[in-house]
């Protein structure tokens, strides 16, 4: 039995339905997925149902921007109670954010003549935690651009012209957060970051575990967090990050987490939740 446990769709900057999302993950023979959008669970209570009509275990799920030490990373959560008050506060304030960040984007675009507007963007985005892919995309159907990735390497990137940072909770606020809505916090594509040196104070600061396995790990960056992990005491997760069709297939399912995982992850939640010893084995 296998897990793909870093899903998007477009409740956030996927383009699949969570009834699509989960006819692919039966089609790739999985067994257990999460729903880890960008700083929203409304996706959740869709794909738990269309899990269930596939026979599919479902784990609801988030994944967090947060900051630390002025490195921005990416923070997943696991099993989360997706009516929790304080998230559920949380997660409005930033999808908020996200929404001031797109009229800021558009702005700086415009400013260089670049003539979209931000009501494009969200009637593109169709949603309540927009981001940067889907000003990408209205950048290539408005003819601007003519791939998402020319959109981000002239515009989006990071120190680009139209790239806005993003107001971040920090990291040590958004494991607390998750901790006190039932959830695991996990550090999302660590490889992706070159972080290593902070791994060990997210941990004092209650880290539970890292996504060793990822669609965009090399192999040595799989077996390198794998030790981390095991030498730490921490969970080990895995994900493909699929966004939708990427190159005419879904990455769903090009990552295959072992179910042993996914079992120590649930007794990890369930010690959390008693107040036990946090161990990972
Ligand atoms: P945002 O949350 O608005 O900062 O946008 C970040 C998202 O943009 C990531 O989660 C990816 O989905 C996507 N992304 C980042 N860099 C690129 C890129 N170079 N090409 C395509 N998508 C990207
Ligand atoms: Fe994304
Ligand atoms: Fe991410
Ligand atoms: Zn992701």
């Amino acid at each position: 039995m296998f897990a793909d446990l870093h899903l998007h769709t477009f409740f956030s900057d996927g383009t699949y339905s969570p009834e699509e999302l989960a006819s692919h993950a039966k089609a790739k023979e999985l067994s257990v997925v999460s729903l880890t959008d960008h700083d929203t669970v409304e996706g959740c209570p869709r794909m738990a149902a269309a899990c269930e009509s596939f026979g599919l275990e479902f784990i609801p799920g988030v994944e967090l921007t947060v900051e630390f030490q002025d490195h921005e990373l990416h923070l997943l959560a696991y099993y989360v109670d997706i009516e929790n008050a304080s998230l559920l506060g949380e997660l409005d304030r930033y999808q908020k954010v996200r929404q001031e960040r797109i009229r800021e984007m558009v702005g700086r675009l415009n400013d260089m003549d670049v003539r979209i507007k931000a009501e494009s963007v969200f009637e593109l985005a169709n949603c309540n935690a927009p981001g940067r892919p889907h000003i990408a995309r209205t950048l290539v159907k408005e003819g601007v651009c003519s791939s998402l990735d020319a959109a981000f390497e002239k515009y989006l990137k990071r120190n680009r012209p139209a790239w806005v940072p993003k107001s971040k909770m920090s990291a040590e606020d958004a494991i607390h957060l998750v901790h006190q809505a039932g959830g695991a916090a996990v550090l999302a594509h660590p490889g992706l970051n070159r972080c290593d040196d902070l791994i060990p104070q997210l941990v004092e600061h209650g880290l539970d575990g890292i996504e060793c396995v990822h669609s965009r790990h090399s192999t040595t960056a799989m077996e390198h967090y794998l030790d981390l992990a095991e030498n730490s005491n921490l969970l080990i997760t895995g994900g493909s990050d699929c966004h939708g069709m990427n190159k005419g297939q879904p990455l769903i399912g090009t990552v295959k987490l072992p179910y042993a995982f996914v079992a120590k992850l649930k007794a990890r939640v369930k010690r959390l939740a008693g107040g036990g010893p946090a161990s990972a084995s």
